[in-house]
């Protein structure tokens, strides 16, 4: 950690009041989450012409969703909440609607019949308004729990978009990475401390892992020690980009492996792991409902790699395309599951050391 941001952030701050156990296996999402039926309902009238959703209705259906989500993580029992992203479409086009720089030259096609707003960046980007301070202050000031801000990383924002200006996408990325350098300033200044930045553009180009190294390092510089910084990487050959991740200046890697059945787990085994790990304990991409054993197993596996105090516990990626039942179903199980881990590791029915040492 070149910048000074020796001291990795503790969880502790995040523990809840009234947690039961002495471990504390830190339970949050990843982000995204099923948008309740009505507000896409909601969504298409205010954009269809001789709109009969006027921008105020719409402000106001776009807070009463945040304040459904935010509820119903803290129904199924997180430690850290979000409000889904209820008030994002999509990953980057949210960002470079508000990117200085960036320009919409209409749709293109991604696969068979799929058509993405790649979005172009014609001028150099610059930072104008603030792109989520709303959304966190009307989240933070709605939930009871602490409040994760996740952020599309500048290496994706860079490698999805068409780049007109910049010699090459690691350029356009320092400078995205400058900007949201800028974006997480007010977020911390506003009380933020939990910020993830998602990448899931790396896990398709791992050979550039050093230029997202160089992003977070412009993305950490100066911000204060109690901002806990996680990076998200979605499915991917992590051995690609594993023990590099030992040098970024994060405090916690979040993986997808539960999709996987753990079969990259042993990448991480080395004992040398650095950040804490936040792990994907249940599958993203299917609405087969995790029992809770089964997934106080994955939490297991995490146990492998890092001690309890370094092991978070998430899905495996945001759950936005799943059936809203089955994404609440999966955390509510999740929520339960980590706690019953805690409960063992408590009482010394699971040995957190032999897990380490491979002897169990
Ligand atoms: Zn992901």
């Amino acid at each position: 950690m070149s910048d000074g941001r020796d001291d990795r952030v503790g969880r502790e701050r995040f523990r809840p009041p009234e947690h039961p156990n002495d471990h504390f296996l830190l339970t949050t999402v990843v982000g995204s989450y099923p948008k309740p039926a009505w507000l896409t309902d909601v969504r298409e009238r205010h954009e269809a012409d001789g709109t009969a959703v006027n921008d105020d209705e719409w402000s106001e259906a776009l807070d009463d969703a945040s304040r459904l989500i935010i509820g119903e993580h803290e129904r199924a029992g997180l430690d850290v909440v979000c409000d889904g992203e209820m008030r994002r479409e999509e990953m980057v086009e949210f960002f470079a609607e508000r990117i200085t720089g960036y320009e919409f030259k209409g749709p293109v096609k991604v696969w068979g019949h799929s058509y993405f707003d790649k979005p172009s960046v014609v001028s150099e980007v610059a930072y104008d308004d603030p792109w989520l301070l709303e959304e966190f202050e009307f989240s933070a000031d709605v939930a009871q729990r602490p409040v994760k801000v996740p952020i599309t990383g500048p290496y994706t924002l860079a490698t999805w978009s068409f780049n007109e200006v910049y010699d090459d996408a690691a350029a356009l990325a320092y400078a995205l990475a400058d900007l949201i350098n800028e974006e997480i300033r007010h977020l911390v200044e506003a009380g933020a401390r939990y910020i993830q930045i998602d990448e899931p553009a790396l896990a398709t180009t791992p050979d550039d892992y050093d230029v997202v190294g160089e992003c977070l390092e412009r993305i950490v510089a100066g911000l204060p020690d109690d901002v806990r910084l996680c990076l998200h990487v979605c499915y991917g050959d992590y051995g690609e980009i594993y023990p590099e991740i030992n040098d970024y200046p994060i405090d916690e890697f979040d993986v997808e492996l539960a999709n996987g059945d753990y079969e990259q787990i042993d990448v991480f085994a080395d004992g040398d792991f650095e950040p804490d790990l936040a792990l994907g304990v249940v599958d993203a991409h299917t609405p087969d409902v995790e029992p809770v054993a089964e997934i106080e197993a994955n939490i297991r596996e995490g146990l492998h790699v890092v001690p309890p105090e370094k092991l978070t516990v998430s899905p495996d990626c945001g759950l936005k395309i799943l059936p809203r039942e089955a994404a609440y179903a999966k955390l509510e199980n999740m929520a339960r599951a980590a706690r019953n881990v805690e409960t063992d590791l408590d009482s010394g029915a699971i040995d957190a050391a032999a897990l380490r040492a491979g002897r169990e």
